[in-house]
């Protein structure tokens, strides 16, 4: 699995990573304010956004409802099947390995991700789990995308809630 790093130098004017990166920013945002880790996502085809989600594991009381999972349900309802063979995912933080198996399973083309996730993220545990023609960007935005969860655990830290790390 090759990942880039991505280098805002190499593009010209509008830069449409750049552009997707901060609609899922804007999905994170929504996350924060339902008191959620503020991660998100939006699935982009042929230049537009087909799906976006945002974490929700506790207003659903569900630890799969990950960001990517809800944008992966919604982009294959938007599509009307089950692959994502010419989509793109923009993420905030690096998938987690149960997001990267389903990111594999939809065999999704480009998957663009904001900050690196070394507690989590798949790229340590199973950077085989894409499928193998997917293509890996890291390090869209990487500031905005782990300072917002930053400080989210900043403001959930009090006696009673240590950090865990
Ligand atoms: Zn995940």
């Amino acid at each position: 699995m090759p990942i880039s790093y991505y280098n805002e130098n190499d593009s010209k004017g509008a830069n449409p990573d750049n552009y997707f990166m901060k609609q899922a920013l804007v999905e994170a945002q929504k996350a924060g304010e339902r008191d959620e880790v503020p991660v998100g996502a939006v699935i982009v085809c042929q230049g537009r956004i087909i799906a976006r989600g945002h974490n929700l594991t506790e207003t659903l009381t569900d630890v799969t409802a990950h960001a990517e999972m809800q944008a992966i349900t919604a982009a294959a309802q938007f599509l009307g099947g089950k692959y994502l063979t010419d989509c793109s995912l923009y993420v905030t933080v690096e998938p987690c390995v149960m997001c990267a198996g389903a990111l594999g399973w939809s065999q999704i083309s480009r998957i663009v991700y904001g900050a690196a996730d070394e507690k989590r993220g798949f790229t340590r545990f199973a950077p085989a789990a894409l499928h193998p023609k997917t293509e890996v960007v890291s390090g869209v935005l990487e500031e905005e995308c782990s300072k917002i969860v930053k400080e989210f655990f900043k403001k959930k830290r009090s006696p009673l809630n240590p950090p865990l790390a």
